[in-house]
């Protein structure tokens, strides 16, 4: 089965969702934009979640297109699910990585047993990704990824972003 997909305008901490994807940086220990939102609002509990997985497994990091998931803390979703968009480059095409956010993270999602969950525009930001370019890449692979994910929401900050996807969507 494919997801729904929904859109909402807003901020993405504020929805209720089993689960929350973040554009984290591969150090996962926190950043600005959406990262540093959540960090804020969900509390102390996801970043101590965060050096665990520091402390373990990913020694080095999440590496660019993985997905790894933390509890929520304070925010009402379950869980957030970390993953690293690529930084848009002129010179070389990281289309596949970006992709690959997408679908990494919603297996990360079936892996947690997540039904609802929340995206916000992987890359467009800090990363740079044009928002049109970056809203076709993430509508085409979560219409395209076999997944147990009822709903797929995507949460965009302004209404440039929310044009973009709504436009993928029509
Ligand atoms: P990246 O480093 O992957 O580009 P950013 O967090 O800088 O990640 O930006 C990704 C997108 O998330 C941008 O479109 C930005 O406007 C948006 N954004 C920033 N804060 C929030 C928030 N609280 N909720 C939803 N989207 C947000």
């Amino acid at each position: 089965m494919s997801p729904t997909l929904t859109l909402v305008q807003g901020d993405i901490t504020q929805e209720s969702v089993d689960a929350i994807v973040n554009a984290a940086n591969s150090s996962l220990l926190g950043g600005g934009g959406v990262d540093g939102a959540i960090h804020r609002r969900g509390g102390p509990e996801i970043l101590a979640d965060c050096r665990r997985l520091r402390a373990g497994h990913y020694g080095k990091g999440l590496a660019t297109g993985q997905a790894v998931a933390t509890t929520a803390g304070r925010l009402d979703a379950r869980w957030v699910i970390h993953t690293v968009g690529p930084r848009y480059a002129r010179d070389e095409d990281r289309a596949e990585l970006l992709a690959s956010c997408y679908r990494q993270s919603l297996r990360v999602a079936d892996e947690l047993g997540a039904r609802t969950v929340a995206f916000p525009a992987v890359s467009a930001g800090i990363y740079g990704w044009p928002m049109e370019d970056a809203a076709r890449i993430a509508v085409e692979t979560v219409r395209n990824t076999e997944t147990a994910v009822e709903e797929v929401r995507f949460v965009l900050f302004d209404d440039r972003a929310y044009a973009a996807f709504a436009a993928r969507i029509a």
